[in-house]
Order: structure tokens, then C-alpha cells, then sequence
């Protein structure tokens, strides 16, 4: 079952420029942590029960730098959680639905995503979570 909007990705070319809305909202932004793997800067900005992450490219080769070249600053994607990312995923495949990611894969603090092809949410890049502690047993 998907659950809620987990977080809204923004590409940004300086996080801490992009900092400034939130705090001018009064919103509490998160410490800048670095993703070597791949490549990028990010900041979380917690909201209710999502947050907004902010991503800024760490090199000319990340992901984050293409796509800042061919569309520019603005929304990357946005992430549903589900509690059953393996149903999810298998669920949207047999209903035709394109994939980038065909299987669940291992993403941080121990997630698992998967990604959705953006031309099946008319352009916008959509994620797949499921958190460790949601897993049911059975
Ligand atoms: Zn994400």
C-alpha cells in the first residue's frame, strides 16, 4: 500500500543559496551531508510528516549535473513510501507501468527504492520507498 509522499526532490546549483526560502519560512534545514556514491550534496528540510531534500551536484559527472544542464534548477523527483515495495513494483509491471528500476535495490539508511519512468507520471521522475521498519512479517 503506498502510504504517503516521503520526500519532493528540488536539483539545485548551490544548496546553501537554496536554504534560504526554508529558513525565511522558519523551517528547520538539516545539516549538508555528502553522497559519494552518487555524487551529490543534500539537505533535508522536514515538513509535517515529508520533508523536501534539496540535491546539489558534487561534480560535473553526477546525474544532478546533466540534469541541471538540460532543464535547470526545479523539482528532480518526487518519493512515495510504500510497505510492500516488492508487491508495489511487480504490481505497476504487470499493469504496463515502465520502470527504470524492474527490482527493489538498496538505497540509504538501509531503504529500499525503486525508480518509475518519468513518462508514466506525465514527465515527473517518481521513487519508490520502503522504510525497514515498515516491512510487515508474514
Ligand atoms: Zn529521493
Amino acid at each position: 500500500m503506498v502510504k504517503k509522499v516521503d520526500h519532493i526532490a528540488i536539483a539545485v546549483k548551490d544548496i546553501e543559496q537554496a536554504t534560504t526560502f526554508y529558513k525565511q519560512l522558519g523551517l528547520d534545514v538539516s545539516a549538508v551531508e555528502e553522497v559519494p556514491d552518487q555524487k551529490v550534496r543534500v539537505a533535508f528540510i522536514p515538513i509535517g510528516e515529508t520533508h523536501i531534500e534539496l540535491v546539489e551536484p558534487m561534480s560535473k559527472d553526477s546525474p544532478i549535473s546533466a540534469f541541471l544542464e538540460k532543464r535547470g534548477e526545479g523539482l528532480h523527483h518526487i518519493c512515495l513510501e510504500t510497505d510492500q515495495i516488492d508487491h508495489t513494483v511487480e504490481h505497476l509491471q504487470e499493469q504496463g507501468v515502465r520502470m527504470i528500476d524492474k527490482s527493489p535495490r538498496t538505497g540509504s539508511r538501509q531503504t529500499r527504492i525503486a525508480f518509475v519512468h518519468p513518462k508514466a507520471n506525465a514527465g515527473v521522475l517518481t521513487e519508490l520507498v520502503e522504510h525497514p521498519d515498515d516491512k510487515q512479517s508474514h
